[in-house]
């Protein structure tokens, strides 16, 4: 099954345009966006009206010119940290057109293969806090954020049985990367992912997983791939204020995959 994955398009409207001419021509199977997809505000700027309308206007505009250029495509979408969840009546308006699928933790079946996504991501120096969560249950608790009580964590979060069955099968589309990976290395030679992550990582096994969040991981590590056990991870690598696009372009099935960049 041929996939195009692309994370952190930032509302980059050039990039989705690139994005779309590229799967109009190698008509992908699926075409999945994974997370921090839409725009930043500016000073001044409401950001739930940035991301609505950009939802309701520009990502429509996208899918439906999809939808007519390779109508055998289905775009899956996971959220990410800066994207606000006040978006989520107008994605489901879209889902509801056929024109994409949300896969937050759901899991949706595309001919042979399962597809899970996961939107949170540990705490980290981003001050978009939208999906952010504890990492590991034993962390300390985040200060000021409700969520992180009780045993809410990404550990606990990812025991259930929506992202632990089936993983021969199953390709897992989380924002954020795996801690000490070539896919969460940050300029300054640290690494950033996420422990929980990694761990659920080294106990399911999933076929093959996908990442985005720290954008230069790639450049810096040298490398979009990283092994973990019989998992195969990679990382499209999406920098913002550069005109390039990255996209991974990937047989799922035979996990032979390739990064490819655009301008
Ligand atoms: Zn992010």
């Amino acid at each position: 099954m041929l996939a195009h994955f692309a994370a952190d398009l930032h509302g980059d409207w050039d990039k989705y345009h690139l994005s779309g001419q590229y799967a109009a021509q190698e008509k992908p199977r699926v075409l999945i966006l994974g997370g921090d997809n839409f725009p930043r505000a500016n000073p001044g700027q409401n950001v739930v009206d940035v991301q609505t309308t950009f939802v309701r206007q520009l990502l429509r505009d996208f899918l439906v010119t999809l939808r007519d250029d390779s109508p055998d495509t289905k775009v899956l979408l996971v959220n990410g940290n800066t994207d606000v969840p006040e978006t989520n009546l107008d994605l489901t308006a879209l889902e509801r057109e056929g024109l994409l699928t949300v896969i937050d933790f759901t899991r949706a079946r595309v001919d042979d293969l399962d597809f899970v996504g996961y939107p949170r991501v540990n705490p980290g120096v981003s001050a978009f806090k939208h999906h952010e969560m504890r990492d590991l249950l034993a962390d300390p608790y985040i200060p000021g954020d409700s969520r992180s009580r009780g045993d809410h964590s990404i550990e606990v979060d990812l025991q259930r049985s929506t992202f632990t069955e089936n993983p021969k099968n199953t390709v897992c589309v989380f924002h954020a990367p795996p801690y000490d990976t070539n896919l969460d290395l940050l300029y300054a030679g640290e690494h950033v992912g996420s422990k929980a992550i990694r761990q659920f990582i080294e106990t399911h096994q999933p076929w093959v997983t996908l990442h985005g969040h720290v954008h230069e991981a790639a450049r810096y590590s040298g490398s979009f791939a990283h092994i973990l056990g019989n998992s195969l991870c990679l990382t499209s690598g999406n920098e913002m204020h550069t005109p390039y696009l990255y996209v991974v372009s990937a047989d799922l099935n035979a996990r032979r995959a390739r990064r490819i960049r655009f301008i």
